[in-house]
């Protein structure tokens, strides 16, 4: 049986596992089969990770990441954890191939996911002026036109920030009002960078290399017109990635997953969560990583709490020392 199994191979799952196996923990991360290295996957320049001034691209980060947690003795295996049973000591994993580990702790670091638009162009031109994160991208966008997609808040928060960069910013809702808060849409009304684009739905992106312009749909009328933006921001929701601990972990009505206060501690003895799985707010690589320390050093207390079996020999004893 193992000490600690980590879900997710993300800024917050690669951290927890950095950590855990550096008290000689020997932590297994289910990295996932298609979506290793999770959300910085999609993207190309991160300028606002530490340590890296000039900027990384988000593939090269992630592997950076995974290099240094196999250096300490991570083990990753690229598959799915199908279903969990995290009730009681023993916890089982059950992975997309059938295979089975068993761990005496679980982190949870499955992270969320944007909702997106559905558009075969939004792949295509994902990181090439298609965002999802105004905080992660809007520095690449100054004195340039832009276009927002949503009407609740955070649609609102992100058009008003973008305003700091964009020259103009287009707010493209598909209704003619907007579900936002009274105080973001007053903010947002009273920017005179921010033009709204009413009853309007995208049906496409224009652009080969990146964005030119986004092609809309008159939702009373269906007629058909043309906006020229060089970026498009979709902020139309997130996802926590929760469907695996559904009915065992409570989850907030953010639909993240409940944890203790600061903490990782789930409503599951022996259970942690990290990363944007738990954050309904920042969701940045840096908070995820910071989210995946703080679950594999409560871990590490609750291992450590644990009735301890007699050790075979003293050498095994001297890998028991955990340093930090
Ligand atoms: C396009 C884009 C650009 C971004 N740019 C930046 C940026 O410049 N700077 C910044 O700080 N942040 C950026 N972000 C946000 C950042 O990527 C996230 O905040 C961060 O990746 C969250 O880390 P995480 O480990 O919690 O989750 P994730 O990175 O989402 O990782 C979750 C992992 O869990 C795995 N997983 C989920 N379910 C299962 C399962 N059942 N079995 C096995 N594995 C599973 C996933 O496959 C994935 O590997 C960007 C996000 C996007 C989408």
């Amino acid at each position: 049986m193992r000490e600690i199994i980590i879900i997710g191979s993300g800024p917050a799952g690669y951290t927890a596992a950095i950590y855990a196996a550096r008290a000689n923990l020997k932590p297994l991360v289910i990295a996932s089969s298609v979506e290793a290295g999770g959300e910085l996957m999609n993207t190309t320049e991160v300028e606002n990770y530490p340590g890296f001034p000039e900027g990384i691209q988000g593939p090269d980060l992630m592997a950076q990441f995974q290099a240094q947690a196999e250096r300490f003795g991570a083990e990753v295996v690229y598959d799915d954890v199908a279903s969990l049973e995290l009730e009681g000591d023993v916890k089982r994993v059950t992975l997309g191939s059938g295979e089975t580990h068993e761990a005496k702790s679980i982190i949870v670091a499955t992270g969320s996911a944007y909702r997106k638009l559905g558009l075969d162009d939004e792949e295509r031109l994902s990181g090439h002026g298609v965002s999802w994160c105004a905080t992660c991208d809007g520095f690449f966008f100054r004195e340039k036109t832009i276009a927002v997609v949503g009407g609740g808040d955070s649609a609102m928060e992100e058009a008003t920030f973008l305003t700091r960069f964009a020259s103009k910013v287009y707010v493209i809702h598909r209704r003619d009002s907007l579900k936002a808060s009274k105080i973001m849409q007053d903010r947002a009304f009273a920017n005179e960078k921010i033009e709204f684009v009413w009853n309007s739905e995208v049906t496409g992106i224009t652009g080969d290399e990146g964005v030119t312009g986004v092609i809309l749909n008159d939702t009373v009328t269906g007629e058909v017109s043309a906006l020229d933006v060089q970026g498009l921001f979709v902020a139309i929701g997130n996802d926590p990635r929760t469907h695996v601990v559904h009915g065992q972990l409570d989850l907030t009505d953010d639909g993240t997953i409940a944890v203790s206060g600061r903490s990782s501690k789930t409503n599951l003895p022996g259970v942690f969560a990290a990363g944007d799985v738990i954050d309904p707010h920042y969701r940045q690589a840096v908070t995820a990583a910071a989210s995946g320390t703080v679950a594999a050093l409560d871990a590490e207390e609750y291992l450590a709490s644990l009735p301890q079996a007699p050790l075979a020999d003293a050498s095994e004893n001297e890998l028991a020392v955990v340093t930090h």
